[in-house]
């Protein structure tokens, strides 16, 4: 009798050990353009042409005193996450060519303001702002996607096609290289920030002015996650997707608008003239927005071998003064023209 009872006791002794520390085998694929090196180094030479002297902003989220996000077993700590996959992911850029700039190189905390106008006045080409994720139930140890975000909704002024654009690319292979679903909110994983904070999003891609996307690669909280995300060689395949995803973006072309002219003779210019660079991919001119200060105004195209052009009649009522021009025009691949919204002054 007492045998039984001394095993019934061990048996729950050792059985809610087991069930209360799981021990994950964790499982990833290193990418067959990964590893070996030589295999590595012949991808980013096919993706340099389009990276080649291209300004990305890279924006690890948190750092310094902000350093309180960390997985279930402490392991994973965010700031740490975020920092480690954007550096990895600037050697790769820098390798392709490209010019990086980043927020922060090391665990300091710089402000939300500081990140955008840092990039705002460099005059990057493209922001990318790193994160991992959390869930709204601090005790859910399960949740775990991939996720990218765009500013706005397609509705909004605010919301810029571009961006859109880059989060698909990164969000489908920065996935794939993890081996995680986009989550239930979205078909394609990628998100309006306006789903976390309505109408106003994420600062970061509120205040920065250029294409910009926010990823957050994966949950932190997730306990199986954890486990991975604290694996060297696998935040270096997590840049590795972000820089695929990127560079397949990039080989589909990017498309910029500019103002033939700053200011407008309005006695004189029937027209408001914009030159379209669209690297030569051809330009859908089945699809354009034009709107002076939100009011949407026809456009003709000027499509030449040499100039691409797009001409806006002006309405001669308008009265002088300065007003606010936003284009939005597309290349044949669907890839849409960067943020273009521009003061025109009417004398
Ligand atoms: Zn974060």
């Amino acid at each position: 009798m007492v045998r039984r009872y001394i095993l019934i006791l061990l048996l729950i002794f050792f059985g809610g050990c087991v069930t209360k520390k799981i021990i994950y085998n964790v499982y990833y694929v290193k990418p067959f353009d990964w590893y070996p090196k030589e295999k590595q180094d012949s991808t980013i030479k096919f993706f340099a042409p389009n990276y080649k002297g291209l300004k990305i902003f890279l924006d690890p989220g948190h750092g310094g005193t902000d350093r309180k996000n960390r997985g279930p077993a402490g392991l994973a700590i965010e700031a740490d996450l975020n920092l480690k996959v954007a550096l990895y992911l600037r050697d790769y850029l820098q390798r392709a060519g490209a010019i990086v700039n980043m927020s922060r190189d090391r665990d300091t905390f710089i402000s939300l303001d500081d990140r955008s106008r840092l990039a705002n006045e460099w005059g990057a080409d493209i922001f990318i702002s790193i994160h991992h994720n959390a869930p709204g139930k601090p005790d859910d140890i399960y949740t775990n996607y991939t996720s990218t975000y765009y500013h706005a909704t397609t509705k909004d002024y605010e919301y810029d096609h571009s961006s859109h654009d880059i989060a698909r690319y990164i969000q489908r292979d920065l996935a794939y290289a993890m081996g995680n679903s986009g989550g239930l909110g979205s078909f394609d994983g990628t998100y309006s920030d306006y789903w976390i904070y309505p109408k106003a999003g994420f600062s970061v891609l509120r205040k920065t002015n250029g294409p910009r996307v926010l990823i957050e690669c994966a949950f932190h909280t997730s306990a199986y996650e954890e486990q991975r995300l604290i694996i060297d060689e696998f935040n270096q395949i997590q840049a590795w997707g972000i820089f695929k995803g990127l560079g397949k973006y990039l080989r589909n072309g990017i498309v910029t608008l500019s103002l033939e002219k700053d200011s407008l003779n309005l006695m004189k210019d029937k027209n408001l003239s914009i030159l379209i660079n669209d690297r030569n991919i051809g330009i859908d001119t089945t699809f354009y927005i034009a709107q002076i200060d939100t009011q949407n105004v026809p456009i003709t195209f000027e499509i030449n071998k040499n100039l691409k052009k797009l001409k806006i009649p002006l309405n001669q009522n308008l009265s002088a003064g300065t007003y606010e021009l936003k284009v939005v025009v597309r290349n044949v691949n669907g890839n849409h023209s960067f943020p273009f919204r521009k003061k025109i002054i009417f004398y």
